[in-house]
């Protein structure tokens, strides 16, 4: 290839014509790349800025202000974890509130489990729910579910009016903390969450990067000691598209019967009528489960710490 400097052979272009760089001030100094064959919707809701493109490598991507969302081919990665990482810890649970989540990726996966009665959705932007069913079937299958009942409106507004007691999961499923996410980052939502959980049910959302945002990971933690009185963990997983390339998640349950997050008391049976018809589990399984919550030093001496 091209050796002068200052060609694309030597990866050093900034930019490069027909590819789509992430950027963002919550990752200064780093772009991730992905090649567009073709950008298949653009549109600008009363939240954010929604896109939908095809990539050369990763399948149909959704970007939401600019930040990756979902990449067909590595979604599961994150999906499968953010949902059985919490219910997979707790028996036979019936009541799930999912917010966010507007691609119905965690509603495909929670749909998995026949103990469950009924499955809420609270998504700010009903654009992401529209384009979610035209451009990703894999992924809104999720809303076909007769469990579920999808409402559009803020996380925070809609957990405060919920009953005390009403859910034994709570799973939030959010975009970072910059834009209309930011309160599902702070105290009075945490607090709201417990409030809205039975005694020792179970909450996990979305906790950014090791890597990059442990400063935003020791306030989540910090906070999420101070509010649920059962167990407080974090764990991580792998997803090559998003920044850094891991992601990882703060699981928390209330006062009551103790949840031991890393050993999780509910195996999915792949047998079961209702996982037949989603098929496979491509990412998650037990000892995953497991070493999810293995943390590398710098991070464990930090959350332990708080
Ligand atoms: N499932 C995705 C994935 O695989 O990474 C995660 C991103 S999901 C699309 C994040 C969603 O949270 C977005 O659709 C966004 O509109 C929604 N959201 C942001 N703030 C919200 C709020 N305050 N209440 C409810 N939903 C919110």
């Amino acid at each position: 290839g091209e050796s002068n400097g200052t060609g694309a052979a030597d990866g050093i272009s900034a930019v490069i014509p027909g590819w789509f760089s992430e950027m963002s001030p919550m990752w200064p100094g780093e772009a991730h790349s992905l090649k567009v064959e073709k950008i298949l919707y653009q549109g600008k809701s009363e939240y954010q800025n929604v896109m939908v493109f095809e990539s050369a490598t990763y399948g149909k991507v959704l970007v939401l202000d600019g930040v990756i969302q979902v990449t067909e081919r590595d979604e599961c990665a994150y999906q499968e974890m953010i949902t059985h990482l919490p219910l997979c810890s707790i028996q036979n649970p019936k009541k799930v509130l999912v917010i966010g989540g507007g691609d119905g990726g965690v509603l495909r996966e929670v749909s998995r489990y026949s103990s469950i009665e009924q499955i809420d959705i609270c998504e700010i932007d009903k654009m992401v729910v529209d384009v979610s069913k035209q451009f990703f079937p894999n992924l809104a299958v999720g809303f076909e579910d007769p469990r579920v009942n999808l409402h559009i409106g803020d996380g925070v507004a809609f957990l405060k009016v919920v009953p005390v007691g009403t859910y034994d999961a709570v799973i939030v499923d959010s975009s970072d903390p910059i834009g209309p996410a930011q309160e599902l980052f702070e105290k009075p939502f945490f607090e709201s969450v417990a409030k809205a959980l039975r005694p020792g049910g179970v909450v996990c959302t979305q906790a950014e990067s090791i890597w990059l945002h442990m400063h935003i990971i020791e306030d989540i933690v910090s906070n999420c000691r101070q509010v649920f009185k059962g167990s407080v963990k974090y764990a991580w997983t792998t997803v090559p598209t998003y920044p850094s390339g891991v992601i990882g998640f703060m699981l928390c349950s209330t006062d009551g019967p103790p949840v031991d997050f890393q050993n999780p008391v509910h195996l999915i049976d792949e047998r079961d009528e209702l996982n037949k018809t989603k098929g496979p589990l491509k990412f998650y399984n037990p000892e995953i489960h497991y070493a999810s919550f293995c943390l590398p030093s710098f991070a464990k001496r930090v959350i332990s710490s708080k």
